[in-house]
């Protein structure tokens, strides 16, 4: 392990052992990295019989609804009373939504993620963009404390990392992410029941959607960019919602052609949530950091306050900039 993130973890070890009561949260409109990595640390400290509370910023995707202990993701009312907040995931404070309001009561902010635009707002930043996942810095703070990690915790923290890295699939995939999936492995989770419900439990209106949204696929530069928009109306149509989109933007990117993937999601008629996805040379989070959005190289994403004719042209512009450099 990286030694300064091997001290950082110490300290935070030291502040966890003399804390009461710990919130955790992570980012609004969720993803198995952040529910995985949530669900995981908070189990590993409910075995130190620590006060911990997971808090619910936002909806939880029906994907998710299959891990163990999920119902322990919930709301909470706001209290003066935060010895620490652990932060997971999350590369800004905005980005924690309700969250936010927890972080800035605590005596203490630990903040864990891998996201290359994290801003190190946490008194103990953890934070490493080599990391594939949240989950494996999870992984190796459960273990640095020596708590024993039982099916449940791996079986959360297997999810954590199979989806932030497309199965295992993507450049942030090391061999390290291997030994710590085949360490979870050895806790004996059900490998079978993970992917189906990750991988193979698409509903029909997901699916119809899917095939929506690849007729509406537009692209540029030599079939360098590849967009697609999602309308509140597609949704309607479809009986489907926003995050039925998941995998539109990653399937645009396998076009062979295509460098950057761009997926629209109109939230509101003038609030236009964009995910950008690049194949090998582009940047994608430094297009999305001039958005005050961001992310890693080659995922990333932003929102851009205006109509969707105008958000398009907007990010457009900046990828045919960065493709052109
Ligand atoms: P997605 O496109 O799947 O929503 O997000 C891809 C990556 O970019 C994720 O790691 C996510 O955390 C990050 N990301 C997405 N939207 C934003 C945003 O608005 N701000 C920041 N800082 N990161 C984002
Ligand atoms: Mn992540």
């Amino acid at each position: 392990m990286d030694k300064s993130i091997k001290t950082y973890m110490s300290q935070a070890i030291d502040i966890i052992k003399n804390s009461k009561k710990i919130y955790i949260a992570s980012h609004i409109q969720p993803d198995g990295d952040n529910i995985g990595s949530t669900l995981a640390l908070g189990m590993a400290l409910k075995k130190m019989d620590k006060d911990v509370s997971l808090i619910k910023v936002d909806h939880i995707p029906k994907d998710y609804l299959f891990l163990p202990n999920i119902e322990l993701i919930k709301e909470y009312d706001i209290t003066e009373n935060v010895d620490t907040f652990i932060a997971l995931d999350s590369s800004d404070m905005d980005r924690l939504g309700v969250g936010k309001h927890f972080a800035l009561k605590a005596n203490n902010i630990i903040n864990i993620d891998h996201h290359i635009s994290n801003t190190n707002f946490g008194h103990i930043n953890i934070v490493s963009p080599t990391s594939a996942a949240t989950g494996e810095l999870v992984y190796k703070l459960i273990n640095e404390i020596g708590i024993d990690m039982d099916k449940d915790i791996a079986t959360c923290l297997y999810t954590a990392i199979s989806t932030d890295t497309g199965s295992f699939m993507y450049s942030n995939t090391t061999y390290i992410t291997h030994l710590i999936a085949s360490k979870l492995l050895q806790k004996g989770i059900d490998i079978e029941r993970i992917n189906i419900n990750l991988y193979q439990s698409r509903s029909l209106e997901r699916t119809k959607l899917f095939i929506n949204c690849l007729n509406s696929l537009e692209l540029f530069m030599d079939n360098k960019i590849g967009m697609v928009a999602v309308t509140q109306q597609m949704l309607k149509e479809n009986n489907a919602s926003m995050e039925d989109t998941e995998g539109v933007v990653s399937f645009i990117r396998d076009i062979d052609s295509v460098e950057v993937a761009v997926l629209l999601k109109e939230m509101k008629y003038d609030e236009i949530k964009i995910s950008l996805r690049s194949k090998k040379t582009v940047d994608v989070s430094k297009i999305c950091t001039k958005f005050n959005g961001g992310g890693h190289k080659k995922a990333a994403g932003c929102t851009i306050y205006n109509d969707i004719s105008k958000a398009k042209k907007l990010i457009l512009d900046e990828i045919m900039m960065a493709l052109g450099d």
